[in-house]
């Protein structure tokens, strides 16, 4: 009897195994066939000015309407995505996306806005230009209205040819931003020779930073590297109105968070963000 009992979990494991077990294969495969099926969808979250809390712009974030799990964050596939190359063709669409749907806004009556665009390493190579170049052309978009964010991991190398990607992408009129500041090396040799436009200040150091001295104190002093260098400073993941007026009090340029708006469907998007603007 006992025996009985035991054999039937065992097969029932091995059922629940065979029905829930993933070949990495087949992930691999259907992240292939995201693209072809239309599955990937960009949300939006606002940039506001911090003196003038107008919404200066947004950041374009991606997602994955997977047929059976649902809508995917990019920490779910986004690794597997550039373990496999496949960022490469999936970040050129989200860039187009984004600058599509920017132009879309535009033409809709909306105050031109700059729409910003993650870039994963493996995207950052001299094609990455003519790529921008070519989007820019077929939507239309003036380049001030693009901007693309890189994280500090990508430059630390000081590659020459980094460099002058980075440059050449400036010299077309996009901005370039330095994402996740403070998370890696916060090298500041390298950004003294590698020319960006922002720094994003992490969201590990904004998220308490009403209690953390040592935190108001690095998000001070990065704003004050920042500002003698040249670049403007947005904060990351600003949650609440202390962390703003903390924010606002050590001069910092522009926020993004919770506290404004969490990332949007371009609907929700546009019935948050635009109401006051419509035409
Ligand atoms: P990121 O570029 O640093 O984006 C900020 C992340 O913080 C987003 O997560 C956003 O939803 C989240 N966030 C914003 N404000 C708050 C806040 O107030 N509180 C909290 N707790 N979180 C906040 P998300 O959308 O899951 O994206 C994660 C990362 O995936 C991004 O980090 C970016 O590195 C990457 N990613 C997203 N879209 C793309 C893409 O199109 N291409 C590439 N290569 N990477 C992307
Ligand atoms: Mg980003
Ligand atoms: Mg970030
Ligand atoms: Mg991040």
């Amino acid at each position: 009897q006992v025996n009985y009992i035991w054999e039937s979990i065992e097969i029932m494991i091995l059922m629940w195994g065979i029905l829930f077990w993933e070949n990495p294969e087949d992930s691999q495969q259907e992240l292939k066939q995201a693209l072809k099926k239309k599955e990937f969808v960009l949300f939006y979250q606002p940039k506001i000015d911090v003196k003038t809390k107008q919404i200066v712009g947004m950041e374009a974030l991606i997602r994955w309407h997977h047929p059976k799990k649902g809508l995917l964050s990019p920490i779910e596939f986004i690794p597997l995505a550039e373990k496999t190359g496949l960022i490469v063709p999936i970040g050129n669409w989200a860039l187009k996306e984004a600058c599509w749907q920017n132009i879309k806004w535009q033409q809709e009556g909306h105050p031109p806005l700059r729409v910003a665009v993650n870039i994963s390493p493996k995207q950052l190579a001299p094609d990455l230009v003519q790529t921008i170049k070519d989007i820019l052309e077929e939507t239309g978009l003036s380049s001030e209205c693009l901007e693309i964010e890189v994280t500090e991991g990508m430059l630390i190398e000081l590659k020459d040819s980094t460099k002058t990607i980075i440059e050449e992408i400036r010299k077309l009129g996009v901005t370039v931003s330095l994402d996740d500041f403070g998370t890696g090396y916060s090298n500041i040799q390298y950004l003294q020779s590698f020319h960006v436009d922002s720094l994003k200040i992490d969201r590990s150091f904004i998220q308490n930073i009403e209690t953390s001295p040592i935190n108001q104190r690095l998000a001070e002093i990065i704003t004050q590297m920042a500002h003698s260098l040249n670049l403007s400073v947005v904060a990351e993941g600003v949650e609440t109105k202390e962390q703003y007026d903390f924010l606002q009090s050590i001069h910092c340029d522009e926020i993004q968070g919770y506290y404004v708006g969490k990332p949007a469907s371009v609907k929700e998007f546009s019935t948050l963000f635009f109401s006051q603007t419509r035409p």
